[in-house]
């Protein structure tokens, strides 16, 4: 949902209804929306507010996109390191490989 805002030009609202979000999973929409903050509604009322933080490293999620890499194939969780959490900037702890966040496969 595309929604007026004045820090950004526009902001972007993901709604996730009748589901607690664990600070794990919030942390994994951070990839996705880096400035995100997550309002945790319950009853009707602003329950917690959660600024959204990159995790130091990122577990299982995404797979490596170097083919040599010894996590394809082989069935080894991917562990992508986060390096800058600002510039967003990833490497996979296997091959050491810097990974920008559109080469990530899911
Ligand atoms: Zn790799």
């Amino acid at each position: 949902m595309n929604v007026p805002s004045n820090k950004y030009e526009k902001k972007d609202i993901i709604k996730v209804e009748n589901r607690y979000l664990e600070p794990d999973e919030t942390n994994k929409l951070s990839l996705i929306a880096p400035h995100a903050t997550i309002n945790i509604i319950k009853d009707y009322k602003l329950a917690e507010k959660r600024k959204i933080q990159l995790p130091d490293y990122i577990t299982g999620i995404f797979k490596c996109p170097n083919l040599r890499c010894v996590t394809i194939g082989e069935n080894i969780k991917s562990v992508i390191e986060v390096i800058d959490k600002e510039k967003i900037i990833l490497k996979c702890k296997y091959c050491g490989r810097i990974l920008s966040i559109d080469e990530l496969i899911f």
